[in-house]
């Protein structure tokens, strides 16, 4: 028997024949839905990803199955492992590579705060250097946390404007990054 359940319309006018809604939570909707994944794994976490990516787990029920390792054909950055001082510039020339809109997701102790790791050479928390939207606590985070994560983003993709990327704060929250969007 089949279980396949549709999402649910966005807020709209229905009448006879017709449904009309606003832009916005059409493209937020297509997008929240089918959010491409680049894994950035540096260590532990990254084997918790595994196991979301996997059969039990399966990260395609919520659209996103299909991971890239390009950042250009990616929009939702999960950082997962610790990240060391010297490999902050090579996740945000990553982050500046992957194109608009893009969000990121700090999986685990370590991106999200440096973890257990209060030394000279890790960096303490991925947004030292690039905005994150959601953090996921952990150590490691079981894949269902990943998933509320990735739940938790796809709330915040589907609410958003489709034209974030002109809005005043996202244009102040790249300038205090010093990233140029234009
Ligand atoms: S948060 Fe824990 S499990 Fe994840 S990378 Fe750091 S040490 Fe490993």
């Amino acid at each position: 028997m089949s279980d396949i359940k549709m999402v649910e319309a966005p807020k709209g006018l229905t009448g006879e024949g017709f449904f009309a809604t606003t832009l916005d939570q059409v493209v937020g909707l297509a997008r929240s839905k089918s959010m491409w994944p680049l894994p950035f794994a540096t260590s532990c976490c990254g084997i918790e990803f595994m196991a979301t990516m996997a059969s039990t787990y399966d990260l395609g029920r919520f659209g996103s199955e299909r991971l890239s390792f390009s950042p250009r054909q990616a929009d939702m950055l999960m950082v997962m492992g610790t990240i060391s001082k010297k490999m902050g510039p090579i996740l945000r020339q990553v982050y500046e590579q992957m194109a608009e809109p893009r969000w990121v997701i700090a999986v685990g102790a370590c991106a999200s705060s440096g973890g257990v790791f209060d030394t000279y050479s890790v960096l303490q928390g991925i947004d030292k250097v690039i905005p994150v939207d959601v953090y996921v606590p952990g150590c490691p985070p079981r894949p269902e946390q990943i998933l509320e994560g990735i739940m938790h983003l796809q709330k915040l993709v589907e609410t958003e404007s489709f034209n974030r990327r002109d809005t005043p704060e996202y244009k102040a929250l790249m300038a205090s990054y010093g990233i140029n969007i234009n």
